[in-house]
């Protein structure tokens, strides 16, 4: 029998949540995979122990002050240590056959461009730059014969049951949605709903970020814009049910009536070990011994009600964005990034978050081309403009 080729991945963002999920199946396979690229942003001390760990070419930190600290806790071994963006993007130059981008925000933009631009496979998770440009991701993947492979779970999940051939007889397909920590909370408590309390998700163990998306459901609205890039679907085709056990992640709807969905546990591993085996599967669970890892889904207790757009007014922004086209994704994109920022470090309210991309949308221009160089520029723009908007309300 001829041995196997190990696939090599570079691994961005590597430190976080997405990232820490892919090494630890990555960990469980050392004869299938190699690591050429680790790379994450400030947190040096926790990617020296990844490195050591998981022994990859190179390693990059993208930000500069922690980079001595890096040196000092690689000096003794052969990984090549790069600091900056760039060296970011230098680095996705090698033989790469899968990357993973687990960045948070716009700043995954790049280098999801940069695996594009060779031809590479593309593992994203990094929704932000989806919705900021993905019409210029879309384009790139086609002309340079390149491959997205959807791994946020709703998309993977739609991924999974997708059959091209049937593609013109889906009616619409379904993103679930767990409703995040205050699907029930009184909408008069919202003003003074703390970070803190925004933080704690109660399924999902996820990165700030996206958890402070979650509890504003704006992650739904980034999600259905998403899915209409990564599928081709009109908006009105992308129908959101808020599910709050996240046992079913995502169903295409076809016209002959029938309903294929995706179940599984609310853990990413799962979507991730399907995008770093695709077109296989790996049996990373059938050959765990961790207890943990094997949660019984209770299907006795499945829940599905329609969104409340009252409580959460951010998917119907996110959807009106899409419509209005152009750059309003990215605008809107940007805003709730700086935002969502500002309430992490206590400046804003919850409530602000909505009313800072509000507006922000409502003062910017769309315009209509879509260029990386019009969409940097936009999100630059629409970040002032939102910071300007969160300083003068401080005042
Ligand atoms: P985390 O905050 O946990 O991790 C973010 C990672 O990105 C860290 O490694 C961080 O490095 C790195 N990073 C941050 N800023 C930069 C930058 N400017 N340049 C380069 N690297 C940077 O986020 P998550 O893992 O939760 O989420 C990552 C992405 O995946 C997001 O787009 C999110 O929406 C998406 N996603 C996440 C899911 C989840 O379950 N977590 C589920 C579905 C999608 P450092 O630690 O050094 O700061
Ligand atoms: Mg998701």
């Amino acid at each position: 029998m001829t041995e196997r080729a190990k696939t090599s991945l570079a691994v961005l963002g590597a430190t976080g949540s997405i990232g820490r999920s892919v090494l630890d199946i990555v960990g469980r396979y050392p004869d299938r995979y190699e690591i050429m690229v680790l790379a994450a942003h400030h947190n040096a001390e926790a990617l020296a122990e990844l490195a050591l760990q998981h022994r990859p070419r190179h390693v990059v930190l993208t930000g500069s002050e922690a980079f001595p600290l890096l040196e000092s806790r690689l000096s003794e071994t052969d990984i090549h240590l790069h600091q900056g963006d760039a060296a970011l993007l230098s680095c996705l130059d090698e033989d790469i056959d899968l990357t993973v981008n687990g960045i948070s925000g716009i700043a995954g933009l790049l280098p999801s461009l940069r695996v594009l631009q060779h031809g590479g496979t593309l593992a994203i998770a990094n929704k932000e730059s989806l919705v900021a440009a993905g019409a210029l991701l879309k384009d790139t993947c086609q002309r340079y014969d390149g491959i997205i492979l959807p791994t946020d779970s709703e998309h993977n999940a739609i991924f999974q049951v997708w059959y091209e051939r049937h593609v013109k007889t889906i009616s619409h397909i379904t993103l679930t949605a767990s409703g995040g920590p205050f699907l029930t909370t009184p909408i008069e408590d919202f003003p003074h709903i703390t970070a803190e309390q925004a933080l704690r998700h109660p399924r999902w163990s996820m990165g700030p970020k996206i958890s402070i998306d979650s509890a504003t459901m704006m992650n739904k609205g980034l999600e259905i814009i998403e899915a209409c890039v990564l599928f081709d679907l009109p908006e009105h085709q992308v129908e959101v049910m808020v599910h709050p056990q996240s046992v079913i992640h995502g169903m295409i709807t076809y016209s002959d009536g029938s309903t294929l969905a995706q179940l599984g546990p609310a853990d990413m591993r799962v979507p991730l070990s399907y995008v770093l085996a695709w077109p296989d599967r790996l049996p990373w669970l059938a050959e765990s011994q961790d207890a943990t890892d094997h949660p019984k889904l209770d299907f006795s207790k499945l829940d599905f009600m329609p969104l409340d757009p009252a409580r959460f007014p951010s998917v119907e922004l996110a959807r009106q964005a899409w419509r209005q086209g152009g750059l309003a994704p990215c605008i809107m994109n940007a805003a709730n990034e700086v935002a969502v920022t500002a309430f992490l470090q206590h400046q804003i309210g919850f409530a602000d978050i909505m009313a800072s991309v509000e507006h922000t949308l409502s003062v910017m221009s769309v315009g209509k081309e879509i260029s990386l160089e019009s969409v940097l520029d936009s999100n630059d723009e629409a970040m002032a403009v939102t910071r300007s908007w969160i300083a003068k309300k401080g005042k």
